[in-house]
């Protein structure tokens, strides 16, 4: 997936887009971050991208002009049009797992980050963007932002995790939170590992992975369990079971 940025801040990407998974699918060629300097696009002496906004109100706001210069950047204006555009902002639609997916299957986007009080309206407007939101508060700039949606969608895109990381093995995918998890040593601080998980019985192993699941889902984030329970499933008998017990209120042993 190629994905263009247009930031006044670039620098801050690298240590993220460079590190990691991330940096590993850049390296496969499987991720190709273009970074773009919106100032590189200003046609002010000074290099100036922002300023003060028509009817009054404190902080600045990012010229057009400059914005519209990188866009041209990638390509032909036609051609950039067709490709998914998106604005981070906190007045867009909440990034979830949904829109991750949907995203993850884009050969190519553009991502716009603002900065101070935001972009001239007219930006969006004729680019038709999407404004995309990563939560209820506000961020000094759209670069976080962007990292977080990039590093959400590169999990989706083939190649990126290696074969011992799954992509959909993980909370909020499933449908529930996922359960506690234990490494070596089997005792720490005083402290050990529930037996169960010592035994090699996988059927037990699932049932007390699967209780111990909803047992936090039910108590940290009762909307995801509700939301869980109205899809339909299979369970079998004794998930059955433990569903009732949960549900019953009973607490984590
Ligand atoms: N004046 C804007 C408003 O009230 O909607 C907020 C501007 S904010 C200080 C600067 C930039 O940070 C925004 O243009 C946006 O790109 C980014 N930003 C801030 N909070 C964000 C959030 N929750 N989700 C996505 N982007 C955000």
């Amino acid at each position: 997936m190629k994905i263009h940025i247009l930031t006044l801040f670039p620098e801050m990407f690298t240590p993220v887009t460079e590190a990691s998974i991330l940096g590993r699918a850049g390296e496969k060629g499987i991720l190709d971050i273009n970074l773009i300097q919106i100032r590189d696009f200003s046609n002010d002496k000074h290099n100036k991208a922002d300023d003060t906004p028509f009817g009054g109100g404190v902080g600045m706001v990012m010229l057009a002009d400059p914005i519209f210069g990188a866009l041209r950047s990638i390509g032909p204006e036609e051609e950039v049009k067709k490709k998914k555009i998106l604005y981070m902002s906190p007045r867009g639609k909440m990034l979830d797992q949904k829109t991750i997916e949907s995203l993850a299957a884009e050969k190519e986007m553009v991502i716009l980050c603002g900065h101070y009080e935001g972009v001239d309206q007219r930006v969006l407007d004729y680019w038709d963007m999407e404004e995309v939101s990563i939560g209820d508060y506000i961020l000094t700039g759209g670069e976080l932002p962007a990292m977080v949606l990039i590093d959400a969608v590169s999990r989706f895109i083939p190649g990126v995790l290696g074969t011992q990381e799954s992509a959909t093995d993980e909370s909020i995918y499933s449908g529930l939170l996922e359960c506690d998890q234990y490494t070596k040593p089997r005792e720490y601080a005083g402290m050990t590992v529930p037996e169960v998980l010592f035994n090699g019985n996988h059927k037990l192993i699932h049932l007390w992975q699967y209780e111990n699941a909803l047992t936090l889902t039910r108590d940290r984030r009762p909307d995801l369990l509700e939301k869980w329970l109205r899809e339909e499933k299979k369970l079998t008998k004794d998930e059955k079971k433990i569903l009732d017990k949960i549900m019953s209120g009973e607490q984590l042993p």
